[in-house]
């Protein structure tokens, strides 16, 4: 049998890694939609979610100090959009709250908050996402002891700044940290260049890609994950 695994804080990943991002995103555009269509007729005649996809990314493009904060980004675009076509721009500030209570509407698979309470008896943990649901508006508020965001941190992953912060905040040296997360790049290879441990957070049995290293683990829930830490 396998020792115990000893790490005195957790980092991790929210989207994908505790609850399916895709829905809820379509849902809180959704909502968007429906309301700009109500309150900027105009605007949606002449655009679709594509091309309003399309004014985003552009924008990073043409803004690159803000394209790491995708709330920034959303609220510019809008903004913009509103403007061109006669709006009051400000109304860009009310789609946004409306986007983000959708946002935060997330549903946690079924395994994460029995495992997050059990994983915090014994660890710090630290949220870290590149997107922009605020945990403490989520069914996950008061499991984590800090949670960071691209936006906070300004810069995304796989950028080393939010675990920089972690550790900081934590006061922890990198090998006695392990991070959690589904994306085989921007979570754990972001991860272990900077001497932490990840464990990949493998949902969906997608397959490790070739050019990586392989992970210190891969689990399919927080559960197995608990099981590997228990060194079983
Ligand atoms: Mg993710």
């Amino acid at each position: 049998m396998t020792a115990k695994r000893d790490f005195s804080l957790l980092t991790i990943d929210l989207d994908d890694t505790l609850w399916p991002c895709a829905p809820t995103i379509r849902r809180a555009e959704a909502g968007l939609y429906h309301w700009l269509e109500r309150t900027a007729p105009r605007l949606m005649d002449a655009c679709n979610p594509e091309s309003m996809r399309r004014h985003r990314r552009e924008l990073m493009t043409n803004r690159p100090e803000i394209a790491h904060d995708i709330t920034a980004v959303r609220r510019q675009s809008l903004w913009d959009l509103l403007s061109a076509y006669g709006y009051d721009a400000t109304l860009a500030d009310d789609a946004i709250a409306l986007f983000l209570e959708h946002r935060n509407r997330v549903e946690p698979y079924a395994d994460v908050i029995p495992a997050l309470q059990a994983l915090g008896a014994e660890h710090r943990l630290v949220s870290v996402t590149n997107g922009n649901a605020d945990v403490t508006r989520t069914p996950l508020r008061g499991l984590f002891d800090l949670s960071l965001s691209a936006a906070d941190v300004g810069a995304q992953k796989p950028d080393p700044a939010m675990f920089v912060g972690a550790l900081e905040w934590g006061g922890v040296l990198p090998e006695r940290a392990l991070h959690l997360g589904d994306d085989p790049h921007l979570d754990v290879e972001a991860a272990r260049c900077l001497g932490m441990e990840a464990v990949w957070i493998n949902r969906d049995g997608r397959q490790w890609p070739d050019e990586l290293d392989p992970p210190a683990a891969e689990v399919a829930d927080l559960a197995q994950l608990r099981l590997w830490l228990e060194g079983k």
